[in-house]
């Protein structure tokens, strides 16, 4: 029962979504300097910001990554542009997501495909991490409240 209803909720949220896919990760490598890798972007920002950096730096900055994030603790974000990135999320960030979307008052936006994107990496994870499982629940009966 409780399979179905979050089978329904990620349903819900691929069909809103439609062709939307979140471009991969990209960060800044260099072997001549120490770079911050913590920083994600998109490939355009990540090509930008490697040429003002090979400038700035006087050292070989490069494009590196390309691929979806797995794992992370929040929604991943471009530092630039602030696009969505293609991302899958651990424990403690599907924690912090159900946290902010169980709150009082959060509306669930199934017009906002960046959101839906969110909704199917938070519900994605379920049975992966099974203490948060009824909450998971919840968010998918809100989900299909907000149909
Ligand atoms: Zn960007």
């Amino acid at each position: 029962m409780s399979d179905k209803i979050v089978f329904e909720g990620l349903n819900i949220c691929r069909e809103k979504m439609e062709d939307f896919t979140p471009p991969d990760l990209y960060w800044l490598s260099s072997e001549d300097c120490e770079l911050d890798q913590s920083m994600d972007y998109c490939f355009e920002c990540a090509e930008k910001q490697a040429k003002i950096l090979t400038a700035e730096l006087k050292a070989e900055v490069y494009v590196d990554g390309g691929y979806a994030l797995d794992g992370n603790d929040t929604i991943a974000l471009c530092e630039e542009c602030g696009i969505l990135l293609n991302y899958t999320l651990s424990a403690s960030g599907v924690k912090s997501e159900l946290d902010h979307y169980l709150k009082k008052n959060t509306k669930i936006d199934l017009n906002n495909e960046e959101e839906c994107y969110s909704f199917i990496a938070i519900l994605d994870c379920y049975n992966d991490y099974l203490s948060l499982n009824n909450r998971l629940l919840k968010l998918a009966k809100l989900i299909l409240e907000s149909k």
